[in-house]
């Protein structure tokens, strides 16, 4: 019997085994439970555990389960959540797939490349990897909560891979990068700032943005996307993040009427 998502429990971030930080996978709007199920069975034969699904179309689904064979388990401890913000807001990395090659100012790397970054920002914070619908793809919005995208090279005459494929690929450099014996690079010594702290970041600036009178001179509404675009391809750390916050706070002590608290 196919249940609708509203009548799912709210997200809530899973546990991490045995302490370590995890990487996710996030499946956003998708739109066949067979797909979440292969997904589901590609990152077990992987070593990742945790699912979190945005808005999926069919879940709990007969033909998710079909799929995921011998993980019923990743589906069942699946979280299923309303936002993308809600699926990533603890991970420091959020990194975006895309098939196509997207005329912005992204990074873009390929898988191996991925990996090895992942690799090194396990050691410190959790990750995030966006997968989004099958006919869509991520949408412009949803690609400004990623650090980085990442495409995997396939023949120009079709570059779009099923949506689990393009799961298994991913997780399969992800287990080569880290599986046991694999050699670690070394770990940042601040961790990168998680997409909640940036969230909270980007509504601060706007808020400051207001209090200066600073308007938006890209004619289309486009200037916050652009902001996060740039901070998030700086990958900034807790640290850095403290500091903008501090320079917005002096602002806003400095502008506000007398009287008013500063807004925190
Ligand atoms: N029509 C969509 C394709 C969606 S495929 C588009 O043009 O974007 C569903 C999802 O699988 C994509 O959103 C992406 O997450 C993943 N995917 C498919 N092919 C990929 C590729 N070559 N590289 C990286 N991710 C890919």
């Amino acid at each position: 019997m196919r249940q609708e998502t509203g009548r799912i429990p709210a997200c809530a971030p899973l546990t991490p085994i045995h302490g370590f930080m995890s990487t996710r996978i996030v499946l956003v709007d998708t739109q066949h439970p067979g797909n979440i199920g292969a997904s589901a069975r590609a990152m077990k034969n992987m070593g990742l555990r945790e699912l979190y699904l945005v808005r999926p179309k069919c879940f709990p689904d007969p033909d998710a389960f079909a799929r995921a064979s011998g993980a019923d388990d990743i589906l069942e401890r699946a979280r299923i959540c309303h936002t993308l913000d809600e699926a990533i807001a603890e991970c420091g990395l959020v990194v975006g797939t895309s098939a196509r090659q997207r005329h912005l100012p992204w990074q873009i790397v390929e898988p191996r490349e991925c990996a090895a970054r992942i690799a090194q920002e396990i050691q410190t914070g959790h990750v995030a990897i966006v997968f989004g619908s099958e006919r869509y793809g991520l949408t412009n919005e949803e690609l400004t909560r990623c650090n980085m995208l990442v495409t995997i090279p396939t023949s120009a005459e079709y570059s779009s891979l099923n949506l689990a494929m393009a799961v298994q690929v991913i997780a399969y450099e992800i287990w080569l990068a880290t599986r046991p014996g694999a050699p670690q690079p070394p770990p940042r010594d601040v961790p990168l700032a998680t997409a909640e702290e940036m969230t909270r970041f980007y509504a601060h600036l706007e808020e400051v943005l207001e209090l200066i009178e600073f308007r938006d001179r890209t004619g289309r509404g486009h200037l916050m996307t652009r902001i996060r675009r740039l901070f998030n391809r700086a990958n900034l750390d807790q640290n850095e993040v403290n500091i903008l916050r501090g320079i917005l706070t002096a602002v806003q002590a400095r502008r506000r009427p007398a009287g008013k608290p500063v807004a925190r």
